[in-house]
């Protein structure tokens, strides 16, 4: 049977292969959005803070003398999470990508503050330091497409009622 120690390092791995699915979707999104620059700069920036939040992870799991995830194994886990991603990517793309980033923000921010629990518990804290600086990152950003979710799609619907805007939105 697992001891608590490796639980934590199965969690903190799953948190590693979520920061490198985070990664795929960001930028898959990123390259596809033309006509909402604030979203794109600002999923753009995410996308550079979640390559340091997956080094850092990293970091966490090396510390405590753990391997990190293998991209075998993120895929694998991950899969489920990245096709039904994938599937909102179609016509109305830009608000089914800002739900569905915003969604992923939200099970970030699950994931981190569960961590951050079990850290305190095990004493951990160092490891507890940098999953708290994370979490603060993923609020920010679930914050930023909240304060954006209006006028972007206002946006969209605007762009809908303008013939030649509609075919690429
Ligand atoms: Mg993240
Ligand atoms: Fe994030």
């Amino acid at each position: 049977m697992a001891d608590s120690n490796e639980t934590f390092m199965s969690w903190l791995r799953d948190a590693h292969a979520m920061e490198q699915q985070a990664e795929q979707v960001l930028s898959a999104l990123a390259r596809r959005i033309e006509n909402y620059p604030e979203l794109k700069a600002q999923i753009e920036r995410h996308l550079e803070v979640t390559r340091r939040q997956e080094e850092r992870v990293r970091g966490c799991i090396e510390r405590r003398k753990g391997a990190p995830s293998t991209i075998k194994t993120t895929m694998a886990k991950m899969l489920g999470v990245a096709q039904g991603l994938s599937g909102l990517f179609v016509g109305d793309e830009v608000v089914k990508g800002m739900l569905a980033t915003y969604t992923f923000e939200h099970m970030e921010i699950a994931s981190y503050k569960i961590l951050i629990a079990a850290a305190e518990k095990l004493g951990d804290n160092e490891t507890k330091r940098v999953l708290e600086e994370i979490v603060r990152e993923e609020e920010a950003m679930a914050k930023w497409l909240e304060d954006h979710f209006q006028a972007i799609t206002v946006q969209y619907l605007r762009r809908e009622d303008t013939p030649q805007a509609t075919a690429k939105h």
